[in-house]
């Protein structure tokens, strides 16, 4: 069966919902696709423990304030789905699911959406499809194997890094980010930690009382001041971008700030002097990993946190990646096929667009730029 919209969506996160939020409002008819069985996006399969790096407030959509969390001055992922959830009755966005989004094909004048359920036929499509779905894992040396995973080696598909040789010497549990829940998992187990963010920083704060811990990073962990947080991360992403709009000197955005948000648990353990960085090891070996200097720390588990990639395999057919798997864009429409958006996957889709209170701005954008290509009015 084929249906018809003006506009689809694909995702039914936080983007998507603020994509939905800014059509409503200019009067265009849509649909917001979501693979997802219920509302909430990403945010519904965190660890139990993960706090915003912002306040309440300035983690808001447009339109609605996040409500505080009561007893928690950075809310916890239960309360942003909460928000969420709310946020999509409160504005009755049409949201259809599980829906997943097979491909997007040209059809003539119109965008064809294959999904696992029929198709659709658009004007305008709206890609919000966020980046936990494609969890990345750098490639990493076995025994017999040299050298430390380098940024060369960041885009290889997960499939790959799990099934090539290297890992598999090991033989302890080994995952990712997104396969992390809590450390009553881990107790008493030894367990290293990989990634010097804020979700490696995090993960290994929750798991420092109560696994035997290792955490490294590539580089010594880079603290934002105890008294900045996501606020100042939004302001500065958004100065850089200004910046560069203007063509003045790159103002170095949120990397010139520092990685790490000291939240609440972050800043505990460390000033426990729990949280103990050492540097990247070179190499798994049977039962843990080793150094270049060959020393060794035995382990049950390695977590890598070491990131994300968008989540753009549905738009392949319309063969629009460049390098390192991203669309060029304008603001956020696909510099090559004017009826694509992309919306909250990074800054290269607008300043601080992946983060909850950013993504408003290109959302209007975006639903702003489709009205015209439409002809509907806006206000
Ligand atoms: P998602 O939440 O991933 O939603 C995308 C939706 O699209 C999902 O429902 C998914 O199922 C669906 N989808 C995917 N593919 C398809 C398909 N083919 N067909 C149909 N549907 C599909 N931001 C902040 O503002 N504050 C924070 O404190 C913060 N902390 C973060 C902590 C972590 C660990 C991470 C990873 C991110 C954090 N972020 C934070 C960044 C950002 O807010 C989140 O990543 C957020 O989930 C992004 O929302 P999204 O809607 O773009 O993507």
């Amino acid at each position: 069966m084929t249906r018809t919209s003006p506009v689809v969506v694909i995702g039914g996160g936080q983007s998507g919902l603020a994509a939905g939020y800014h059509l409503r409002r200019l009067g265009l008819e849509f649909v917001i696709l979501d693979a997802q069985v219920t509302a909430g996006g990403a945010w519904q399969h965190t660890w139990d423990s993960l706090h915003l790096f912002s306040p309440a407030a300035y983690s808001s959509l447009p339109g609605r304030l996040m409500p505080p969390q009561a007893g928690r001055p950075y809310p916890d992922a239960r309360h942003v789905v909460e928000y969420l959830a709310d946020y999509e009755k409160r504005y009755e966005l049409p949201v259809e699911r599980p829906v997943r989004v097979l491909g997007v094909h040209r059809d003539g004048e119109l965008l064809r959406v294959e999904t696992d359920s029929g198709a659709w036929r658009a004007r305008a499509v709206i890609s919000a499809t966020g980046t936990w779905w494609r969890p990345f894992l750098p490639a990493v040396p076995g025994r017999g194997g040299s050298g430390v995973p380098g940024r060369r080696d960041f885009g290889v598909p997960r499939r790959e890094v799990f099934g090539g040789p290297g890992r598999e010497v090991f033989g302890g549990r080994q995952l990712h980010t997104v396969e992390y829940r809590s450390p009553r998992d881990f107790a008493g187990r030894r367990v290293i930690v990989v990634g010097g963010g804020n979700s490696g920083a995090q993960i290994a704060a929750d798991l420092a009382a109560d696994a035997e811990l290792t955490w490294v990073t590539q580089r010594p962990p880079r603290y934002l001041a105890d008294d900045i947080d996501g606020r100042a991360l939004f302001d500065a992403a958004t100065a850089r971008r200004r910046a560069l709009d203007q063509g003045r000197t790159d103002t170095g955005g949120v990397a010139s700030l520092g990685d790490i948000v000291a939240v609440p648990p972050v800043r505990e353990a460390r000033d426990r002097g729990l949280l103990k960085a050492r540097p990247m090891f070179t190499r798994l070996v049977p039962g843990g990993v080793e150094w270049a200097d060959g020393a060794r720390a035995a382990a049950d588990a390695v977590i890598w946190c070491t990131g994300f990639r968008p989540a753009l395999s549905h738009l392949a057919p319309l063969r629009l990646r460049g390098r390192r798997g991203h669309i060029t864009t304008v603001g956020t429409r696909a510099a090559d096929e004017p009826r694509l958006h992309l919306l909250g996957y990074g800054d290269w889709t607008g300043p601080a667009s992946a983060t909850l209170i950013g993504v408003g701005r290109p959302a209007r954008e975006a639903a702003r730029e489709i009205a015209a290509l439409l002809g509907a009015p806006t206000r």
